[in-house]
């Protein structure tokens, strides 16, 4: 398997797009290369006193619609060119979505489970400390990705706030509500995800409330997808995580679940449904199947299994090229990545401009605000698309190309 997060991925969606789209090779040259990328190495005075230098990394693809945008993941076995693919996934996102944020993307080679919680704080402080120059509120900001949560967050604001001399809660999103964050940030992504499959089902004659999904991974996206998903009335019949997959045809007690995984830390052990071995999970024929682990769940080795009428990209890249093509032929419906989780960074907006004014938003106001974004975010894919004959990947593409051609025609090349 081609690695899902190679650099040409991007660049053959973007190639797709481009005859659909108002933009030309030229006006999208930029689209082809990072704008700038850092990479990093830092020691960390481990636990025992031993010095481990991690490697680390910080891209910001474009700023053609605004201050760069993107998330930080701890990751072992991390690369540049992973960091460099994922910040111009940030900037087709964000502009997909339309918002005023350019894409970018950092992390660290780490496996953060491996380290105390000293350790990372440590590590975290010093990769934000080489980067205090690079990230701001209207420069680039970071928030959680793989492997990163509220708590790195807060270090990584903090040691900022240290270096400048006063608490700059804008150069993060994600953070604590406690400080300056944002109520529903956390279900962002997973919410986001279910309402896109809301308003993509009706399209092609498909009811919500009559539908059953499966979810593989419990973690943040898969977890809030699976509670938004029972609250709208469809049926999750199936989630995974590490532990293994657990099978409820009639329909699992998501809040329950949820509880469960909380306190015990995975799915393991509940009391209702059967257990599902992880590879069976794809299979099942389902209306939605949402692959929100990492990238490369569905490849050509599995597609050929998959039965569900909709797949939702929860995880970026969860579908290769490859198994894209054969969604298609097979008449698939695929909800691209920068829609189906773009929910993240809608809610990750909404905490920048609190922060901003200073003026913090009620839950029902942020999910309000959140519904609305997603819907109209798909319903301009679905005319595109519809428009177009084409898929909803390129729609979502051509989209955000005509957004960047025309942030780009008019702020011209300098010098
Ligand atoms: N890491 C998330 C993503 O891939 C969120 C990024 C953000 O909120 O800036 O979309």
């Amino acid at each position: 398997m081609t690695n899902p997060l190679s650099w040409q991925n991007i660049t053959q969606q973007v190639d797709r797009a481009l005859p659909h789209s108002e933009a030309s090779s030229a006006s999208m040259a930029f689209m082809r290369y990072p704008k700038r990328s850092v990479s990093l190495s830092m020691p960390v005075v481990m636990d025992d006193g031993t010095v481990r230098v991690f490697k680390g990394y910080r891209c910001v693809h474009s700023i053609a619609l605004g201050p760069a945008k993107g998330g930080v993941r701890y990751k072992p076995g991390l690369t540049q060119e992973e960091v460099e693919t994922l910040s111009a996934l940030m900037t087709v996102k964000c502009a997909v979505m339309g918002l005023p944020l350019g894409g970018s993307k950092g992390g660290i080679d780490v496996d953060p489970k491996e380290l105390s919680s000293k350790e990372l704080e440590r590590l975290t402080r010093r990769y934000t400390s080489e980067l205090v120059d690079l990230i701001g509120p209207m420069q680039d900001i970071p928030a959680p990705d793989l492997g990163t949560n509220e708590q790195i967050m807060a270090w990584i604001m903090d040691t900022y706030s240290e270096n400048r001399g006063s608490t700059v809660p804008g150069v993060v999103t994600g953070k604590p509500v406690s400080l300056g964050g944002s109520v529903g940030r956390k279900e962002g992504a997973g919410r986001g995800a279910a309402y896109a499959a809301a308003r993509v089902l009706p399209a092609y004659g498909y009811d919500l409330h009559r539908s059953t999904v499966a979810i593989q991974g419990f973690g943040m996206v898969g977890r809030y997808a699976a509670l938004a998903f029972s609250e709208l009335g469809a049926k999750v019949i199936a989630v995974s995580d590490t532990s293994g997959g657990l099978y409820h045809p009639g329909g699992l007690n998501i809040p329950a679940l949820i509880r469960h995984k909380e306190e015990t830390g995975s799915i393991k052990g509940f009391t209702e449904g059967r257990f599902l071995p992880h590879d069976d999970l794809f299979k099942l024929e389902v209306t939605i199947l949402l692959p929100a682990v990492d990238a490369g769940a569905i490849h050509s080795g599995n597609v050929h299994h998959v039965s569900a009428k909709f797949v939702l990209e929860g995880a970026n890249f969860a579908v290769t090229p490859n198994a894209d093509e054969v969604l298609r032929k097979k008449g698939t419906i695929l909800i691209p990545d920068i829609v189906s989780n773009g929910g993240g960074v809608t809610v990750s907006y909404f905490e920048w401009v609190q922060d901003s004014n200073q003026f913090f938003w009620t839950e029902g106001e942020i999910r309000d605000a959140l519904e609305k974004h997603m819907r109209e975010a798909i319903g301009q894919i679905l005319q595109i698309a519809y428009k177009q004959g084409i898929d909803l990947r390129t729609a979502a593409y051509v989209i955000a190309l005509n957004r960047l051609h025309n942030a780009t025609s008019l702020r011209g090349v300098y010098p």
